[in-house]
């Protein structure tokens, strides 16, 4: 499923699917970047160090399945397949109902 609207914000990336819309904040789709470097820390137990201000400054669509997304601070290198995005909209949509989200591991 590929969505049918993307909107850029530098605060939010929102998506329309065909079975309605999810919007994902700047801070949760850089703490949510799989790039290298992103990667690297996840593997070493580390969270993503995620600027206080991240901010969107633009996107690339890659084919039909995903979105490469640009940080202000010039952090380019994560590819957001559509299923990833849904399903950070997902595990947000969760963690909203079941309150605040826990730091830490
Ligand atoms: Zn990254």
């Amino acid at each position: 499923m590929t969505p049918l609207e993307i909107r850029l914000t530098p605060q939010a990336l929102t998506l329309v699917w065909p079975d309605g819309s999810a919007t994902l904040s700047a801070q949760a789709l850089r703490a949510a970047c799989r790039c290298a470097d992103c990667h690297a820390a996840a593997l070493r137990g580390q969270a993503v160090p995620v600027p206080v201000a991240t901010a969107l400054a633009g996107l690339a669509p890659l084919g039909h399945y995903a979105v490469q997304l640009r940080f202000a601070d010039g952090h380019e290198r994560g590819i957001y397949p559509w299923p990833y995005l849904q399903q950070l909209a997902a595990t947000q949509e969760a963690t909203a109902a079941n309150g605040p989200l826990r730091s830490g591991g």
